[in-house]
């Protein structure tokens, strides 16, 4: 028998890529397509479904056309950009509009007006979210808003509504299944933790109607055959997950005390914490991780809005660099900031502070600082704010961290995950194979068609690369405390209140 491959299709929100994995984990092929981003107006992000499709589609069939001769692929796994909504027609499957993109701020006047009227406490404890315009309940609510004339429509079943996974099993499937996993259902306000489907209650808040939505179904087994897709005729949709959680099941983080951070533009933190949510007190979300088996496990989530940005910062505004890893190069250089602390509270700052209205600062200048220190205090703040979560993460789930799994862009920094490791007294891991989301669609789908026997089967797949251990010289106890004074300096500092 030839070896078993999986095809990953990653849908990410600037590019469609496919990847084509052995057993092992390697990609024995990959392609990858752009496609444009709409701005329509201040605020907004759209995407065109149908060139998501194309891309996609595309994407897919070089993978597999370039992975010819070398297996058979077994299973499609899909993961995708969270949030983004799509609305198509049921029976031409041409889109409504454009997609409204999970970066869109169009809904934060519904957001407000939905807090006003009281229902924050109620859609948090049932869903584990904020209404904020990030989620794609009120994206689906702003539609019928400005299309009334889609209600009638979607109430008939003409016309679906679903995530990217939805669109894109729609379209694999040819319009024959109509899902999404319990993973991406549980970032649309629209699902409750509990029970790992649509509520009645809930869609009754966002006056949005069942009939057009997705049924929710396991995150790994069989979903329907990918009929649209050259080559690939019989194969089976066997694996879905939004890109976070398929991240956190391809880094094998699937027992609480591991958790994942993929340090990108952004920081996005995973932790799973078995099979009960549990509710943040530090305002972390609370997120299905997926569902196996029909057993919903459940993380907890927190995100860093500035990580890697803020080096791209030095390098193109300030111009202190002239390439990510020449700021790993001087950093390296010097024993530690001089007393500079960088807060890239560019955009505010999220969990556990969740202030709007703070701003970036730099603090603790002498006449000595140089821009090696500015660097190193660049990838301290990364990893502070990692470290600020990763505490609120320890209290809310009560319990400890273990080992902390690196990936993203960058995770090539070893100085920083060497930060990291003496901020948080454990061990950072980056494994072997960093494409982690992919990975984990994978998995998710190879799981579902017996490529492994069972989920220790399929993490015994992961292997370190680097492991970075805590120093044990290190004290970072004067570092977090000069930290956590600056960020209380940067906010509250934009009087007016900012238009979001
Ligand atoms: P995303 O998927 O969010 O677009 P990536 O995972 O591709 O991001 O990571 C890109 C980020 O990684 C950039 O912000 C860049 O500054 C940062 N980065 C890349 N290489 C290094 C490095 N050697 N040291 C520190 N940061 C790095």
């Amino acid at each position: 028998m030839s070896d078993p491959l999986l095809l990953a299709l990653d849908q990410g929100t600037t590019s469609s890529r496919a990847i084509v994995f052995n057993a092992q984990g390697e990609a024995v092929s990959q392609a990858q397509h752009e496609f444009r981003q709409h701005y329509p107006r201040p605020g907004w992000v759209e995407h065109d479904a149908e060139e998501i499709w194309a891309t996609q589609k595309t994407a897919a069939e070089e993978a597999v056309a370039a992975a010819r001769g070398k297996g058979e692929i077994r299973a499609i796994g899909i993961t995708n950009q969270r949030e983004t909504v799509v609305v198509w027609d049921a029976k031409t499957g041409e889109p409504v509009g454009s997609a409204i993109v999970w970066q869109d701020r169009r809904t934060a006047d519904l957001c407000r007006s939905l807090r006003e009227a009281g229902h924050e406490d109620e859609v948090s404890a049932a869903t584990g979210l904020r209404l904020d315009p990030y989620f794609s309940g009120t994206k689906l609510a702003w539609l019928l808003e400005a299309k009334p004339e889609l209600r009638s429509r979607a109430e008939a079943g003409e016309i679906r509504a679903g995530t990217i996974d939805s669109w894109l099993i729609w379209k694999l499937t040819e319009g024959g299944v109509h899902a999404t996993d319990a993973s991406n259902a549980s970032r649309t306000l629209l699902c409750r933790l509990d029970t790992g489907d649509w509520d009645d209650g809930l869609l009754e808040t966002f006056g949005l109607p069942r009939a057009w939505l997705p049924e929710v179904v396991d995150s790994s087994g069989e979903i329907g055959e990918a009929t649209a897709l050259d080559g690939l005729r019989g194969v089976p949709i066997a694996g879905v997950a939004g890109d976070q959680q398929a991240a956190l099941f391809g880094q094998a983080c699937l027992e609480p005390g591991l958790a994942k951070n993929t340090y990108g533009t952004g920081c996005f933190l995973l932790m799973p914490v078995g099979d009960r949510p549990v509710a943040s007190r530090h305002h972390l979300l609370s997120t299905i991780a997926w569902r196996i088996g029909g057993r919903t496990e459940y993380a907890l989530e927190g995100s860093v809005f500035v990580a890697g940005s803020a080096i791209q910062w030095l390098r193109d505004e300030l111009g202190v660099i002239r390439s990510a890893a020449e700021c790993d190069e001087l950093a390296g250089t010097v024993e530690d900031s001089h007393g500079a602390v960088l807060v890239p509270a560019f955009t505010g700052l999220g969990a556990p502070q969740w202030d709007p209205y703070a701003r970036g600062a730099l603090l603790g200048l002498t006449r000595g600082v140089n821009r090696a220190h500015l660097c190193r205090a660049a990838l301290e703040a990364i990893a502070l704010q990692t470290a600020d979560l990763v505490d609120c993460m320890r209290e809310d789930a009560g319990r400890p961290l273990t080992e902390l799994r690196a990936d993203g862009g960058a995770s090539r920094s070893r100085l920083l995950l060497q930060i990291q490791a003496d901020l948080l007294g454990i061990p950072v891991v980056r494994p072997v194979h960093v494409e982690t989301t992919a990975w984990g669609a994978a998995g998710l789908a190879g799981l579902a068609v017996g490529v492994w026997k069972d989920r220790a089967d399929f993490s015994a797949s992961w292997q370190a690369d680097l492991t970075v251990e805590p120093d044990p010289a290190a004290d970072p106890a004067a570092l977090r405390r000069a930290w956590t004074r600056a960020v209380e300096r940067s906010r509250d500092w934009v009087q007016e209140p900012p238009r979001t």
